[in-house]
């Protein structure tokens, strides 16, 4: 049996220092707010190479919090147009639709996956104040064109990083530092998972920072003092704590992923199946790993490795804009989108994934036919 990703293993990889880590904080007495949030916030921001990090209670918040506070700060308002990738998880579209601002959506490129940077300065129009990318699937979405819109149309840039922490540019920029902000997850999952709820949002800008602090605290700067109608969006100390310990091994356990990723394109060959292009300029740390299946086969390839014991997943099944939340999206056509999400596989990929589970699934998809 390989699992698409057994969490378990994941937490044993670092088991005891997690434990530790936990049971610090739980005979410590002080659960949230504290010194390890204030800890894991100036290791992130290290990290990520930002002035600011601010912990929050998970990804979504995150990027609500960033067009939340652009709003308070006057820099946007409802009905404003953001432009946004039509392939992404619909996290990233609620949390403009939460805002009351509009997303237009980009079509991606079909051999990337990524926003296509071709095609959205005809999406710019007078009411545009801000570009989403999402460094989807673990992979650096972030092309230089994309930063001369944005200084050309005065754009905001917000980066979705819930997918790639640790996914650097070419220019050594890591990924949630390129843009004007950028949301992370820490859903337990993602590649700096916790052990429950997490996020992030990290930034240069000391005004956005304190204003989202604020707004993630009951919109409070001062306990009982409510300069926004916020709400309660906090890290736990637990998490906190956790995030630390795994935060140190990232690095190493994305390089995993990157050996397991170079073995599936090195020895993946089926005509039923296609890779999305490697490029020199867009780094990644997979969070996961798309294949996509042609001729209409990507749901009996599913089954038949289910049938084999090899745990795999769709991402996405149902693209946004097909959503029954979305009505109003419904009728629209995104062709690359809507064809990406009927033959999309992701395959088991993670830190604790052996090259001996990477040949056995490798070799099953290549007998598939
Ligand atoms: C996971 C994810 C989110 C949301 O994160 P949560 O912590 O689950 O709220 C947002 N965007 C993308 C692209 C994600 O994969």
């Amino acid at each position: 049996m390989i699992p698409f990703l057994s969490l378990k293993e994941v937490t044993k990889l670092h088991g005891e220092e997690i434990e530790e880590a936990v049971t610090r904080v739980v005979k410590s007495g002080w659960y949230l707010q504290g010194e390890e949030n204030a800890m894991f916030e100036e290791n992130y921001a290290r990290f990520i190479g930002t002035d600011y990090a601010i912990g929050c209670g998970n990804g979504l918040d995150a990027l609500i919090w960033i067009f939340r506070a652009y709003i308070e700060l006057g820099v946007m308002k409802p009905g404003d147009e953001v432009i946004v990738p039509a392939n992404t998880y619909i996290a990233t579209i609620l949390a403009l639709t939460d805002n009351g601002l509009v997303p237009v959506l980009c079509e991606p490129k079909p051999d990337t996956l990524e926003i296509d940077d071709e095609l959205i300065e005809g999406l710019v129009t007078s009411r545009t104040r801000a570009i989403v990318i999402v460094h989807l699937y673990g992979r650096n979405a972030y092309t230089d064109r994309i930063g001369q819109l944005c200084n050309k149309y005065n754009l905001k840039l917000v980066e979705d990083n819930a997918q790639a922490h640790g996914c650097r540019h070419f220019d050594g920029r890591m990924t949630g530092s390129i843009g004007d902000a950028a949301g992370h997850s820490f859903y337990p999952g993602k590649n700096l998972g916790a052990l429950g709820d997490g996020g992030a949002v990290t930034t240069n800008d000391s005004n956005l920072a304190t204003t989202i602090r604020a707004l993630a605290n009951y919109g409070s700067q001062r306990k009982y003092f409510c300069m926004y109608q916020g709400r309660n969006s906090r890290l736990d100390e637990i998490q906190a704590a956790v995030l630390s310990v795994k935060l140190k091994y990232l690095t190493e356990d994305n390089s995993h992923r990157q050996l397991i990723a170079d073995y599936y394109y090195k020895h993946i060959h089926n005509p039923l199946i296609d890779l999305p292009v490697r490029l020199p300029d867009a780094q990644n740390v997979y969070h996961l790993f798309p294949i996509l299946v042609n001729g209409g086969r990507r749901d009996s390839l599913h089954e038949y490795l289910d049938d084999n014991g090899i745990g795999t997943v769709i991402h996405y099944p149902i693209p946004p804009h097909k959503q029954a939340c979305y009505r109003g999206l419904n009728c629209k056509s995104f062709p690359v989108t809507e064809h990406i999400s009927s033959c999309e596989l992701s395959l088991p990929i993670g830190p604790c994934l052996s090259l001996d589970d990477a040949a056995e699934v490798v070799s099953r998809i290549n007998a598939f036919s």
